[in-house]
C-alpha cells in the first residue's frame, strides 16, 4: 500500500470499502463462529485500514472496526455489562515492528525495564466474577463493554474453580479454548453426523461456549487459561508474572510457559522457541503476547478505546497454505 501516492479522498474511499467487508467478516467470525476467510486475510485487510487511518487521521469514523472491540452480543443471551472493558490487543507481524513497539514504549516510559512474555492462546476471552471466593458469573467479551451471560456454561468447564482458595471478590479474565485432541474428535464426530465442521479450534471453542444449552458445552471438553483481572485491589501481586502465580494459587488454570524478559534479544529468543514448538503443544497458539511486567506501569500507560498500550501481540505467520495477496478489489 503506497500511502505517499494516495490523496486523502482516495484513502477515505478505500477505507470506506474495507470497513463493511471487515464488519461482515467480523460478524461471521464473532457472532456465527463460522469465518468465511482465513484469519491472515482478515488481518491483512484490517492492517490496510489501520495504515490508511494512521496516515490520514481525518478519515477515521467512530464505527470503524479499528475503533471498537470486534464482536456483538447475541440477543438470545442475557447481557452482562463490563464496567472495566475487556480489550483486544494491538498486533505486530515482524521482528522489526516488535522492535519499534518496544523502543517507542521505552522512550515514552523509560521505567519499563521488564516484560512478561506469554503464549497467545487461540480461543476466546471470558470473564469470571467471584464474590467471597464463589463463582457467581461468567461472560463473554462481546463488544468489550457488554458481553453475554454464560454462567451455566462456564460451570461445566472442569478447569474453572467454583470456589477459590481465598474468599475474595474478584473478576478474572482469560482464554477459553479447545485442545487439539478435543477439536479433532469433535470435527470427526460432526462429520459422521453430517454436520458442518468447525474451521479451527478457536471457532469450535466459541461455538461450544456460546450455547443456550449448557449440556452441549459440558460435552465439548473446553479448557481455560486465565491471565488477567479487572482490578488488583484484593491481590498481592505487583507484576504480571506475579499475578499469574497468584491466579494459580487461587485455583485457576494458568499456562506455565510464561517468561520474564529484559531485552529484545530475550523476547526474540522466547518467540523463536515457541514458534518452533508450536506444533507440539496440545493447544493452539497464534502468537506471543509481550506485556509490561509492572502492574503499576500498566495502569500508568493505560489503553486506547480498543487495546492496552502496555502490551502487544506478535502474530505468527499464517499456517494456511494460500493467502490472497489483496483482500479487496480496489475500484480506484
Ligand atoms: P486477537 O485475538 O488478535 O487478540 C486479542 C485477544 O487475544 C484477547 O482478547 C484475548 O482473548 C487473546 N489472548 C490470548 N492469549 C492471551 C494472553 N496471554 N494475554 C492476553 N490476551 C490473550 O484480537 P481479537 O480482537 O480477539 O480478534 C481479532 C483477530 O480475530 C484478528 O486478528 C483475526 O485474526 C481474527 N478474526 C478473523 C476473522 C475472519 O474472518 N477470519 C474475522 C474477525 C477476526
Amino acid at each position: 500500500l503506497d500511502l505517499n501516492h494516495l490523496t486523502e479522498a482516495e484513502a477515505a474511499q478505500r477505507a470506506a470499502a474495507l470497513r463493511p467487508q471487515l464488519l461482515q467478516w467480523g460478524k461471521e467470525y464473532y457472532e456465527n463462529d463460522q469465518p468465511s476467510v482465513p484469519d491472515a486475510e482478515y488481518d491483512q485487510a484490517y492492517n490496510q485500514l489501520v495504515q490508511l487511518e494512521t496516515y490520514f487521521p481525518a478519515i477515521v469514523t467512530p464505527d470503524s472496526p479499528t475503533q471498537r472491540v470486534g464482536g456483538q452480543v447475541d440477543s438470545e443471551f442475557t447481557k452482562v455489562p463490563h464496567p472495566i472493558p475487556m480489550l483486544s490487543l494491538g498486533d505486530v507481524f515482524s521482528a522489526d515492528e516488535l522492535n519499534e513497539f518496544v523502543v517507542r514504549l521505552q522512550k515514552d516510559y523509560p521505567a519499563v525495564q521488564e516484560f512478561n512474555c506469554e503464549l497467545k492462546i487461540d480461543g476466546l476471552s471470558i470473564s469470571l466474577r467471584y464474590e467471597q471466593g464463589r463463582l457467581v458469573q461468567g461472560s463473554t467479551r462481546g463488544n468489550g463493554v457488554i458481553g453475554e451471560d454464560i454462567t451455566a456454561n462456564v460451570k461445566t468447564i472442569a478447569s474453572i474453580p467454583q470456589r477459590l482458595s481465598r474468599p475474595i471478590d474478584i473478576e478474572v479474565r482469560g482464554e477459553c479454548y479447545m485442545g487439539k485432541d478435543a477439536f479433532l474428535k469433535l470435527n470427526e464426530r460432526r462429520e459422521l453426523e453430517g454436520k458442518a465442521t468447525f474451521a479451527n479450534p478457536r471457532n469450535a471453542a466459541a461455538g461450544s461456549l456460546r450455547q443456550l444449552d449448557p449440556k452441549v458445552t459440558a460435552a465439548r471438553h473446553l479448557s481455560t487459561f486465565m491471565y488477567n483481572v479487572a482490578d488488583y485491589d484484593d491481590l498481592e501481586a505487583t507484576t504480571q508474572s506475579g499475578l499469574l502465580a497468584e491466579l494459580k494459587e487461587l485455583g485457576f488454570s494458568v499456562d506455565p510457559d510464561y517468561q520474564v524478559a529484559h531485552t529484545l534479544d530475550e523476547i526474540n529468543a522466547y518467540i523463536e522457541k515457541y514458534q518452533a514448538q508450536r506444533d507440539q503443544l496440545s493447544y493452539g497458539i497464534d502468537g506471543i503476547v509481550i506485556k509490561t511486567n509492572s502492574l503499576a506501569l500498566q495502569t500508568e500507560i493505560g489503553h486506547t478505546v480498543k487495546v492496552p498500550k502496555w502490551a502487544i501481540a506478535y502474530k505468527f505467520p499464517p499456517e494456511e497454505a494460500h493467502v490472497k495477496i489483496d483482500a479487496i478489489e480496489w475500484t480506484i
